[in-house]
């Protein structure tokens, strides 16, 4: 039995004889299957030829897979007490990797975005006996159901060490962002674009497809009540470092002209 990875969008299947016949997030029209077809690997062919680079991005510790694998993010360490959370996972899970979080004082949890880096979530949670905070409203898109799965619901959920997540929704309905300080972390739900006076807000990303103006006006107004300078997104170095309060605000603002007509 192996547990099969995706190798497009790196989301991790429950242990089987056979790959997957097809990936749900690949097929959803969010993500797509590559032209060449859908292909498969595993954890230790994945880690023959690919390994974790654990380093600093802005005031946090990120964790990437090189070369780059599936959709490329990479996760961030987010202090907490004495230990770590993880923010967004990635598939890549060797005993390496194990051994520099552990040294950063290990995870007490993590909390995922959204589906598209749901990737090796559990082999993560297993391997450090910690929980995964996820929105209940993306609970269809688990494709490795397992008890260390938490499904929270509402609009915030207050963790410990001054820790909130908020549901943005927009790019999924769970869509999901952690705020800490005077940072928010939103992997793809407020995009870090290559222009740093603006994020963007999408339904997909890699196939272009927009938001409806009042779901982009949700994203941006449920991150309103908190304070932050800063805004980290899903890849090395998309960062924002001071004035981002005002960025989302400007975006959001620019979004609902882009769509009248108006820019
Ligand atoms: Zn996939
Ligand atoms: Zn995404």
């Amino acid at each position: 039995m192996e547990e099969y990875i995706c190798i497009a969008c790196g989301t991790q299947y429950p242990p089987a004889l056979k790959p997957p016949l097809s990936c749900p997030i690949c097929d959803d029209p969010r993500q797509y299957v590559p032209p060449a077809g859908q292909q498969w690997t595993t954890m230790a062919d994945l880690a023959a030829d690919h390994e974790n680079r654990v380093r600093e991005d802005g005031e946090l510790v990120g964790i990437g897979t090189e070369p780059s694998f599936a959709i490329g993010q990479r996760a961030l360490l987010v202090p907490y007490g004495d230990t770590n959370l993880l923010w967004d996972c990635v598939t890549l899970l060797d005993d390496a990797t194990a051994a520099e979080v552990e040294r950063r004082g290990g995870l007490a949890g993590i909390a995922i975005s959204h589906p598209h880096y749901y990737s090796a979530m559990v082999d993560w949670a297993r391997r450090f006996d910690c929980p995964v905070h996820l929105h209940a409203a993306d609970a269809e898109w688990v494709m490795r159901p397992d008890d260390a799965i938490r499904f929270w619901d509402g609009d915030q959920l207050e963790l410990e060490h001054g820790v909130t997540l908020i549901r943005g929704g927009g790019h999924f309905p769970g869509g999901t962002m952690l705020h800490r300080e005077r940072m928010l972390l939103t992997g793809d739900i407020i995009q870090v674009i290559p222009d740093r006076s603006h994020v963007g807000f999408m339904w997909s990303y890699p196939n272009l497809v927009p938001l409806p103006d009042a779901e982009v006006q949700r994203v941006a107004a449920s991150v309103e009540p908190f304070a932050f300078d800063a805004i980290y997104g899903a890849w090395w170095d998309r960062l924002i470092p001071a004035d981002a309060k005002d960025v989302v605000r400007r975006s959001a603002a620019r979004y609902t002209r882009a769509l009248a007509g108006e820019l």
